[in-house]
């Protein structure tokens, strides 16, 4: 199985629409291409993945069978690790060695989920309800039943393309549904080699369908599928409150994963150089195309200059390249539209008076690089660079005197996926944690995760949770059932 046959596959998936090119976003060029997916595609998709749900030839499989084959999945995975670093770091551009580190944590997702395979149960309930004009009480049992929700629609980003695909998939397996999936436009094939894999795993047909097409057409047709009864999204808020009306047709369940625009506040008794450091990758790296990128920060004012100096000395130094350049730290944007978007960001900012500590250029060479920006003198109340999500290495960084008015400044915002506190006080670290309106809140670390810990937004960052056990649970449903003793 090599990169060049999933550049080969992809061009032969049928597909009814416009044909896709896949670009390699650091030399521009055109590495394979694919025709979209229509709702015709769609349409037939979902009645094999309805047809699978319906003759339970997985749901309807011991549970510990399916984490048997959920587990020679991860196996399959671990196998081909290179070759999904390798598609993955030429689709986005990011680091071979990143994109190296990031592969086994996705074959995790299928092991981890495995394990909640045999251990999905609900609760039993004794009942004494009150009977007619007598009083009398009649005794009833109830239980509950954790019932898989049938046919899920997965629509996700490219900014994780395999990891995204995983962390999906396998609570959605482990739950016993069937499920259409659509990787992002731009990156698509590491998705194709793990649904090959998938299949050599034993995994029947028709429970996992991977459709390759545009959000607008085969990601629309999804969410408004009536046959389709849930949809787990990653993405753009923007795009969550498109899928949110799509799926009222026929009431879909939603879950979404969106953006986010989080904040890092650093206090003056923080460990300042770790601080400098992590706040500095937890928005450079992946040329900030990370949902919990720290993108404002927040520094007392004691230690304000010693920190933005210490921030753009960073962004200076870090080493921008392709995957196989020799030092890279971070890749570029992964598209053209992607640099069009941020350029257009910092240079309204620049339009508006926003002093710029440095970066604000793309950089002269081929590729969509930018080079780390760093923004302070912003208007929080009117400067849009501020309050959007930019999704790229942008970061502005103003002052704060007191507790209060940190916190206040980083709940200033729409948004409430992660915010980040760096201090050594204790108290005061656990304090702060109770005021920041986020759902997720890392305390002197950030880009920490694990598969075993709910991730999800708060405000208009997401619904609902994935990782951990809500990550299975959001994939099953609740049936009471009552039985007259
Ligand atoms: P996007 O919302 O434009 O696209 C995401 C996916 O949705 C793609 O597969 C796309 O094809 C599809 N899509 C687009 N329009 C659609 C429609 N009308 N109906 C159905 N599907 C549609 O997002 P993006 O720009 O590709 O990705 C970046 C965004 O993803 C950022 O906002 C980022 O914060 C967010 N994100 C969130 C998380 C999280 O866990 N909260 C993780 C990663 C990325």
């Amino acid at each position: 199985m090599t990169l060049q046959s999933v550049l080969d596959d992809i061009r032969k998936r049928p597909g009814t629409g416009e044909v896709i090119p896949v670009v390699d976003p650091v030399t521009e060029e055109q590495i394979t291409e694919f025709t979209d997916c229509g709702p015709e595609a769609v349409d037939e998709a979902v009645g094999r993945a309805r047809t699978a749900f319906e003759s339970g030839a997985w749901r309807g499989l011991a549970a510990r069978d399916r984490a048997k084959i959920m587990w020679r999945l991860a196996d399959l995975m671990d196998e081909h690790a290179q070759e999904f670093a390798e598609i993955d770091s030429l689709n986005t551009g990011m680091p071979l060695a990143q994109a190296q580190m990031i592969v086994p944590t996705c074959a995790e997702f299928f092991r981890y989920y495995a394990g909640w395979c045999t251990k999905v149960s609900g609760s039993a309930y004794e009942v004494q309800m009150a009977g007619g004009v007598s009083g009398a009480f009649t005794s009833m049992d109830a239980y509950t039943l954790k019932e898989p929700y049938g046919v899920v629609g997965l629509i996700f980003p490219w900014n994780g393309p395999i990891f995204n695909a995983c962390a999906k998939i396998a609570p959605a397996l482990a739950a016993g549904c069937s499920s259409v999936v659509k990787p992002a436009e731009e990156t698509p094939l590491s998705a194709l080699l793990l649904d090959r894999l998938i299949t050599e795993a034993g995994v029947p047909d028709g429970v996992v369908n991977m459709l390759t097409g545009y959000g607008h057409t085969a990601g629309a047709a999804i969410t408004a599928h009536p046959d389709v009864e849930k949809v787990a999204f990653t993405g753009s808020t923007e795009v969550g409150k498109q899928i949110v009306q799509a799926s009222a047709g026929n009431l879909k369940k939603v879950m979404l994963e969106l953006g986010g625009k989080s904040p890092v506040i650093i206090f003056d008794d923080a460990d300042l150089d770790m601080a400098i450091m992590m706040a500095s990758m937890g928005i450079f790296i992946h040329s900030g195309q990370g949902c919990v990128c720290g993108s404002r920060i927040f520094v007392q004012r004691t230690v304000y200059d010693r920190v933005v100096e210490g921030i753009a000395t960073i962004a200076n130094n870090l080493k921008l390249g392709g995957p196989k350049e020799e030092g890279s730290m971070s890749g570029p944007l992964i598209s053209a539209k992607q640099l069009r978007r941020v350029m257009g960001y910092i240079d309204e900012g620049k339009a508006d008076g926003v002093e710029v500590v440095t970066g604000g250029h793309r950089l002269d060479r081929t590729g969509y690089f930018v080079h780390p920006t760093v923004l302070t003198k912003v208007d929080p109340a009117t400067s849009r660079l501020y309050r959007e999500e930019i999704f790229g290495p942008v970061v502005t960084v103003l002052p704060f005197d007191t507790e209060e008015e940190a916190a206040a400044l980083a709940n200033d915002t729409t948004y409430g996926l992660a915010a980040t506190a760096w201090t050594t006080n204790l108290s005061r670290g656990h304090r702060i944690a109770k005021l920041l309106r986020a759902g997720t809140v890392t305390l002197n670390c950030q880009l920490v995760f694990d598969h075993s810990v709910p991730f999800g937004g708060y405000k208009q960052s997401g619904w609902g949770h994935e990782f951990g056990r809500e990550g299975i649970e959001a994939y099953l449903q609740t049936k009471s059932v009552w039985a007259q003793l």
